[in-house]
């Protein structure tokens, strides 16, 4: 195996601690960022998800606020909860954890999250400001797959990097941002046609498709960065990435690691961008 491992769990340590470096200062203001996490439901992956950050938000001194909602809640109920974290002013981050039971409209909740408190950065007026370049909560996966790359040196800048996948929360948030840095980029999906070939001529590639193995080892040149965003759970129960790991790892010169590269990342992102609430919040 050739390639460098891009170490997302020490690097998302680094990012919490720099958050919590960010909420002392806050602190000796006298503002604690809390972030408001609302489940409905009892859905195991969501529930470990939620766990991770509440835990997260304790670790960088961040308050937060689980709120558990039962299957049965209808929407017009979600909705009120809302309602009543967006009116509340202790409150600097909502995030509504994905998906939500059947029934329930996720855009129509989405868009009940004013944008000051979309640490997700799902919102259509964060996503705009992000296509733009104006501030604004950038969306943690993509955010995080961009710090993971930096993190190995290797420039941005003028190269060729390749996404697979065009999702509003992963892929098409990482090729804006990819561009916003300057890399000439190339979003695949479903109907591209030459998908292999693209991928083999990507300095820098993104997967994130869902399928657990789908970008082989022939679709990865030599010295690229490979960051893989799958998280895919094999009958084996174990996680999988949507890279052939042990195959690009030959090739490619840096690789994140599923699980413990993307995942991590995502939660330290989400921990900075509710310290960013915070302090918008104070100054507006
Ligand atoms: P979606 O299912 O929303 O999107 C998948 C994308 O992959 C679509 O754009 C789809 O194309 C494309 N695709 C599917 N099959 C193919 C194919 N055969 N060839 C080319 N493209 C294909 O998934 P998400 O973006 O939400 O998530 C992607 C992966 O990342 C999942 O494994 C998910 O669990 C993981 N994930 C990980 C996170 C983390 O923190 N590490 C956070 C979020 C997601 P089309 O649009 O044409 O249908």
């Amino acid at each position: 195996m050739g390639a460098n491992i891009i170490d997302g769990k020490a690097l998302a340590e680094t990012v919490k601690q720099e958050a919590a470096q960010q909420v002392t200062a806050l602190k000796e203001q006298g503002i604690t960022p809390c972030l408001a996490v609302v489940l409905v439901g009892e859905d195991p992956a969501s529930q470990v998800y939620v766990r991770g950050k509440i835990n997260d938000c304790a670790q960088c001194g961040i308050e937060s606020r689980s709120i558990r909602l039962p299957e049965t809640t209808t929407q017009a109920e979600l909705l009120a909860q809302v309602k009543l974290l967006a009116e509340d002013p202790a409150v600097h981050g909502i995030l509504v954890q994905l998906p939500l039971p059947a029934g329930i409209d996720e855009k129509a909740v989405i868009d009940a999250i004013p944008p000051e408190k979309d640490v997700d950065g799902f919102s259509p007026v964060n996503v705009g400001r992000m296509q733009i370049g104006e501030p604004c909560y950038l969306p943690c996966t993509p955010a995080g797959c961009i710090r993971m790359i930096e993190s190995t040196g290797v420039s941005i800048a003028g190269k060729q990097a390749v996404v697979v996948g065009r999702s509003n929360i992963v892929g098409k948030p990482a090729a804006m941002l990819l561009l916003a840095k300057d890399a000439t980029v190339t979003v695949c999906h479903s109907k591209t046609r030459n998908l292999k070939e693209l991928c083999a001529a990507a300095d820098i590639l993104v997967a994130a498709v869902g399928r657990a193995g789908f970008v082989t080892g022939d679709m990865v040149k030599p010295g690229a960065v490979v960051i893989d965003v799958g998280i895919n759970r094999g009958a084996d129960g174990k996680l999988h990435g949507d890279v052939d790991f042990a195959a690009a790892a030959e090739r490619a010169a840096w690789i994140t690691p599923v699980p413990g590269g993307v995942g991590p990342m995502t939660r330290a992102m989400l921990m900075l961008n509710t310290v960013e609430a915070a302090r918008r919040a104070a100054v507006r």
